[in-house]
């Protein structure tokens, strides 16, 4: 090489790893996964202990979202960046399929660090390959999602008996537009439960999150329970708006801008992990499993699907 072909100075990329290491398509980052199934944190909605996300990063935007956190160990920020830099693990299908065939068989949580079924899913289809290996392994597992994409893949799922959870945690769209303003209407989603029941898949509301002295009045409750039920939902799981690290700075720069006055008694509410008040959170609970009781709905964490025979078992007993 000419000496004259060499830089000066040293060119330090001082971009996040994640955006050297991405191929970035259609404003989405393209990585290749090394893991597949993650620890869910503890702050997290989901029943499971286990999870496994297609996506980081989600496009719906709910300012309440606990997944936010994840963005910060990728070198990008928990507010805006999370609602727009889209991580796509390309080879979440084959990945997982590796990692099932040590997997013991713990039941997972599928779209915790974004939803599974976001516009992404619409370019990429992951979740078809997903939810065949996970049915082929015979693992349980449970679908979270605010998006009306799922219905595409009704029949995989129907066939592998797998639940799918659809967030709804208020009915009134003027709430909804400010934080979850990504996310389709609570109508939409309603008529997803009722098209996913018809579908034949089993479908349960995760009323998730409530907010505080914004959607947690009595009447507000009602009104959502009261449609949850008439959708036809097999079962409804109430959980408060947690303020984990990433998920508090973003909630609570909106909140101060918007309902400045509550702030306060945000701070009183919430311990320093983002936890509730516990004698608020049973209050808001109980008020909900009362509800669901009148409207002959189950309330609270589904049953632990049980693990099934892989797939590739009954096979070749045929
Ligand atoms: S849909 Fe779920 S993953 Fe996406 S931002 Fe909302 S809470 Fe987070």
């Amino acid at each position: 090489m000419a000496w004259d072909a060499l830089p000066l100075v040293d060119v330090v990329d001082e971009r996040p790893a994640i955006e050297r290491r991405a191929v970035v398509r259609d404003g989405f980052y393209e990585t290749q996964a090394r893991t597949m199934i993650e620890k869910v944190p503890v702050t997290s909605a989901v029943a499971e202990r286990w999870a496994v996300s297609p996506y980081r990063g989600c496009a719906h935007a709910c300012r309440g979202c606990v997944a936010r956190r994840g963005h910060r160990s990728l070198g990008w920020d928990t507010g805006r960046d999370f609602d727009t830099r889209i991580v796509v693990k390309a080879n979440a299908g084959s990945r997982l399929r590796d990692e099932l065939a040590r997997w013991p068989g713990e039941p997972l949580a599928i779209g915790v660090a974004g939803d599974c079924y976001q516009q992404a899913e619409a370019t990429y289809r992951l979740m078809p390959a997903l939810v065949t290996a996970l049915a082929e392994a015979g693992v349980p597992f449970t679908v979270y999602t605010k998006s009306p994409l799922v219905l595409r893949d009704a029949g995989l799922l129907a066939a592998a008996r797998a639940p799918v959870a659809v967030s709804i945690a208020f009915v009134d769209e003027k709430i909804r537009r400010v934080v979850e303003p990504g996310a389709p209407t609570a109508q939409r989603r309603l008529e997803l439960v009722a098209a996913l029941r018809e579908a034949g898949v089993d479908c349960q509301v995760l009323m998730s999150p409530v907010l505080p002295l914004l959607s947690d009045a009595a009447d507000q409750l009602a009104a959502t329970v009261r449609r949850i039920a008439a959708a036809g939902a097999s079962g409804v799981r109430p959980v408060v708006l947690r303020l984990p690290y990433g998920t508090r700075q973003w909630y609570l720069s909106w909140l101060e801008q918007a309902h400045a006055g509550l702030v306060e008694r945000y701070a009183e509410l919430y311990d320093a992990a983002g936890l509730p008040a516990p004698g608020y959170e049973e209050r808001i609970t109980g008020q909900i499993e009362q509800l669901a009781r009148a409207y002959g709905m189950r309330c609270g964490a589904a049953p632990s699907p049980a693990r099934r025979t892989p797939r590739a078992d009954q096979l070749t007993l045929v």
